[in-house]
């Protein structure tokens, strides 16, 4: 291990303008979310109603959340969105947020993934 291996990249890419909230509360969000997601999986949706934030946020928060809590010793698990008419399983999409469609039968009834946190 080399000292002072800092990662200091800047990795914003695109977001030209930014909600008016201070970073502290961004914070606070992420943490009441881990702790629900601790305690029992949920849906974006779900954390949403329970942390009392819009869903899309919810998404952004759960993003970051996947980057950053492994330093806690934690893991943002994942269980893929299922289509409703053939079972297909999105098991490979890296975008946490649901797809709009299903590749195999086109169909648009399509669960929401579900989120967990689990300790490595
Ligand atoms: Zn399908």
């Amino acid at each position: 291990m080399l000292p002072g291996n800092k990662s200091a990249r800047g990795d914003m890419k695109h977001k030209p303008k930014k909600p008016f909230v201070p970073d502290e509360r961004q914070e606070t969000v992420r943490k009441n979310i881990i702790s629900v997601l601790e305690g029992q999986p949920l849906s974006a949706r779900e954390i949403s109603g329970i942390v009392k934030i819009p869903e899309k946020a919810a998404y952004d928060h759960l993003q970051h959340i996947q980057k950053t809590v492994s330093r806690r010793g934690l893991r943002l698990i994942v269980a893929p969105s299922e289509c409703k008419k053939c079972g297909f399983v999105f098991e490979k999409r890296e975008k946490l947020r649901k797809p709009g469609k299903c590749p195999e039968c086109r169909n648009e009834a399509i669960t929401d993934p579900v989120f967990s946190i689990k300790s490595i």
